[in-house]
Order: C-alpha cells, then structure tokens, then sequence
C-alpha cells in the first residue's frame, strides 16, 4: 500500500515537471513570435500581447505545476498578494503617464528587473549549502557564478536605470569629470577581483561569506550610479539600451539558477535584443561600447563655441506660402513635436501640401524624442505612411535639392556643432543636415535649448527663419493658412 501511494506520487510529480516543460517551451515561443512582431510598428501591440501572455502562462504554470522535494511550492496567498500589488501599481502608473513621460517610466520598469534580479542573488546565496552534510558550499561553481553575476549586473541595472530616470525627468544633473573614468575602472577591477578571489575560498559556509557577497552588492550599487552619471544627453539613448540588456542578462542568469527555460529564454531575448541596439545606437551616434562602460564618454571639454548671428522670425503667412510654391519639402520632427502632441496637425499639413503637388517625406534622427523609435511610433500614430520616412543616411544626401526643411521641435538633432565643433558635448554624433537645405523653417516656442542644453547654430543660419510658438498651435494655423491659398 504504501509503495503504491509513493509510485503514484512519483507520477504526478514526473507528469507536473513535464507539463511544465512544455508550458515553458510554449511561453518561449510566446516570446519570440512576440519579438518579432514588435519589429514593425503596425504589429507591434498583437507582439507585446503575444509575449505578454506567454509570461502570465509561465508564472501561473509554475506557481501551480512547479515542485520542491516533490511538494507544493506554498505561500500562495503571499505570492498573489505581491502579484496583485504590483500589477495593481505597474496598470495604474502605465495607463496615467503622459507620453512624453514615457522614457522615464521604461528606465524605472527596467530598473525595477534588474533590482528582482540582485535580491534573488541576495536571497539564494545562503540556500547554497542547503542539503550539505558538513554545511559548507563549494564555491567554485557555475551556479555561484550566475548568482554572483546576477547580483552585479542587476544591480548595475537597477542603479543605473534609476540615475537614468532621474536624468530624463530633469531631476538629477550630469557630472562629468575626468576621474570618473579611473573610479569606474577601479569599481570594475575590485567587483571581479572580489569575486574571482571569493569563488577561489573553496568549500565554506555561506553565511561565512555572506559579507563579502553584500560589498561586492554595494560596490555594484556605486558603480551603476558613477557609470551613468556623467553621461550627457546626446548618450543618453545607448546607455538606456546598454541598460535594458543588462537586465535581461541579469535574468538570464536566474533562468540559469533555477534552471527555468522560460526565464533563461526571457532574458537572453532582452540581452541580445538590449545588445544588438547598443550596438546599433552606438554607430549612429559614432561612439566606441568600451567608451560606455568605462564611463565618461563624448571626450568633449563640453564648452560649446559662442554662436554668432540673429535669429530672424517669419510669421504663419509667409512660411505658408514658402511651403505652398515649394517643389520639395523635408519635415525633421524632433522631442518638441512629441511634447505639443502636433503629430496630427502635422500630417494634415503634410496631406495638404501633397495634395497640391508638393514632394513631401520626413527625415527621421535616431535618437530624435526621448526613447529609441520615438518619432516613428509618433508619426505611426498619426498614419504617416512607412514609405514617406525617410532614415537619416537615406535624407541627408538629397538635402542639398530640398527647397524646404520643416524643423519642428527639433533642436540637437540637426545642431552643426555636431559636426564642427570639436568642444561640443555633442561632437561626433551624426545629425540629420538641416543647414544643406535651400531654406529652413524652425517651428518652436521660443529661444529654449534642446536636451543636449547647449546654442544651436542652425537658428542663426542665414537661410533660416524661426516660426515661434507651439509646435501643434502653429501647424493647426499653417493649416488654415495653406487652405486659404
Ligand atoms: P531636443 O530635446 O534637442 O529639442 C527639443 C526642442 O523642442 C527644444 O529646443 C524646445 O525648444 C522645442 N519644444 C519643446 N516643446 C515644444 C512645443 N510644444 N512646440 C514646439 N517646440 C517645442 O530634441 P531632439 O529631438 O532634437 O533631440 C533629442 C535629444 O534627446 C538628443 O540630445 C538625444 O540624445 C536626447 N535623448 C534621446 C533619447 C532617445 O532614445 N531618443 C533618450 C534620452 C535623451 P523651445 O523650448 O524653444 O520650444
């Protein structure tokens, strides 16, 4: 009798293990398909769905279907108690966040990843020993290594991401200093010194080294905090990407640690995904990754040159009329576009002017707006067709036949300092080359900096003329203006 109660618990226990196999293989492609579909913006929202659902499938099935010793994983009540509280919160910031606030609420999110993964770290660490008779770990062991690893990476992350939050919301200023890139390194050298010599110490208890694991957490705290405090803004798009990859890594590594597919596929997805548009954002704003994680990166002196020159304004009229008689207009749609919500307005005037025979596309920056694909998922929203954006490389050659370049509320994307001004914070970064065009129209709201806070020689150009007021205010009277013509 009893033999027979044991094999039928071992069955189910067999049968459990390998219905959560398969719940986690299919989570797993739940998450690559959704990938996918997140590479073209009018899939984007089935993908995140898609990928979304294989990640409540993967943590229903393991709260119900995983075991430990053949036993419930308990607790439930707390665990639905912390799921509903944090989704009760996540829904509640989400569905209330301005759109232009959007970039900060990401960087807090993926902070909040990396900060899981570093306390799971914190938390496995004394469960090493867990079943050894003599109460001593073997500490030279891969499953030490992907906590140790876990635990850094995550909590560079989760530092990082919340000095990067407080940059983005204008909370916390930029600190450049030569020193920092010696701080950085030395931070560097002692975490994986520290660790290489704690992974050396053989077999101890945990809990004998317990303190050594909490400096290695401290120093990593630090070093997320110096590593991206002196980066400025036109690098702040890389480091934000190189961050969201450390936080997938970090949950590789606790996919690794509880040998859980669905994690390990999670993570490595985030990582490489995170890494390959480091990479990416790197060329395009001509930086070197090394640069990045060692810190202090531009290499500028950061004191512009003084602009010369003055600003002269056009009114609704005659930029109406310049953009009526033109042959061939390029619109830059930049952060300011975003923040007036002129996207609409925006594609009204550009139907309109199509409409009577004018040539009309948009040149889009990388890191135009505050996140990676900001302007495209801008002009998405406002049905601009695919075809009519244009990538920078693709815009810049022809800018020279352009008639008219629409520049609204873009300001450091299309600043010449970038190309030449070798003091400039911005130096280096490709920019779209407004000031090739024959003529340029600025729409902004008044003489107010870009995020990079340094002058912008393109206002002072002699081709151009300033259309000041609010991006979406301004198109909505363009409108009006060109319909009258
Ligand atoms: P900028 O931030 O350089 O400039 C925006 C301009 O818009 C300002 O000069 C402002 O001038 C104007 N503006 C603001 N509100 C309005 C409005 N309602 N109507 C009209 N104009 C307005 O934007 P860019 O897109 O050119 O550059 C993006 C910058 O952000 C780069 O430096 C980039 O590196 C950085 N960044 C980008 C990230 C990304 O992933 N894309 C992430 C983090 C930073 P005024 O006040 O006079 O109106």
């Amino acid at each position: 009798m009893f033999d027979t109660i044991e094999v039928l618990k071992t069955i189910a226990f067999s049968l459990s293990e390998s219905v959560l196999e398969i719940v986690y293989l299919l989570a797993s492609i739940l998450f690559i398909m959704g990938l996918k579909k997140l590479s073209a913006p009018d899939t984007a929202r089935a993908g995140n769905l898609w990928a979304a659902f294989g990640m409540g499938l993967a943590i229903v099935a393991t709260i119900f279907l995983h075991q430990m010793d053949g036993k419930d994983i308990g607790n439930k009540g707390l665990i639905f108690l912390s799921i509903g509280l944090g989704t009760f919160a996540g829904w509640s910031i989400a569905t209330k966040v301005k759109m232009t606030a959007m970039p900060q609420l990401v960087s807090l999110f993926n902070g909040m990843g990396g900060a899981a993964a570093a306390l799971i770290s914190l938390l496995e660490f004394p469960h090493l020993a867990e079943g050894s008779p003599d109460g001593t770990a073997d500490l030279m062991s891969g499953h030490v290594l992907a906590i140790l690893l876990g635990l850094v990476i995550g909590s560079v992350s989760f530092a990082g991401s919340m000095v990067a939050y407080g940059k983005l919301d204008g909370k916390i200023n930029e600190w450049r200093s030569p020193a920092l890139r010696y701080i950085n390194m030395g931070f560097l050298l002692a975490i994986f010194g520290t660790i290489g010599w704690l992974m050396s110490l053989g077999s101890v208890p945990p809990a004998n080294a317990m303190f050594v694991v909490y400096g290695i957490f401290a120093a990593s705290l630090l070093y997320g905090v110096f590593f991206v405090m002196p980066i400025g803004g036109a690098d702040m798009p890389v480091v934000i990407s190189l961050l969201n990859s450390f936080t997938g890594m970090a949950a590789a590594m606790g996919g690794f640690l509880y040998d859980n597919q669905a994690m390990l596929t999670g993570g490595i997805l985030v990582g490489s995904a995170g890494t390959i548009l480091t990479i990416l954002m790197c060329n395009a704003m001509n930086r070197s990754l090394t640069n990045v994680i060692i810190g202090a990166f531009g290499g500028t002196t950061g004191e512009s040159q003084e602009v010369e020159g003055t600003m002269k304004e056009t009114n609704v009229s005659d930029a109406a009329i310049q953009l009526f008689y033109a042959q061939k207009v390029v619109i830059v749609p930049g952060y300011g576009m975003a923040v007036g919500n002129a996207q609409h307005a925006c594609r009204e005037l550009e139907k309109m002017l199509a409409k009577n025979g004018v040539d009309v596309s948009y040149a889009i920056h990388p890191v135009a707006g505050r996140m990676p694909g900001h302007m495209n998922v801008l002009l998405a929203e406002a049905d601009v067709p695919y075809e009519k954006m244009h990538e920078m490389d693709e815009a810049n050659p022809d800018m020279p036949n352009v008639d008219v370049v629409m520049v609204i509320g873009a300001n450091d994307v299309v600043n010449p300092a970038a190309e030449d001004d070798k003091n400039s914070p911005i130096y280096g970064m490709p920019i779209i080359q407004a000031h090739n065009a024959k003529n340029i129209i600025v729409l902004k709201r008044g003489k107010g900096k870009g995020y990079a806070a340094i002058e912008n020689a393109l206002f002072f150009n002699d081709k151009t003329k300033m259309l000041f007021g609010d991006a979406k205010d301004s198109l909505q009277k363009l409108v009006s203006e060109v319909k009258g013509l």
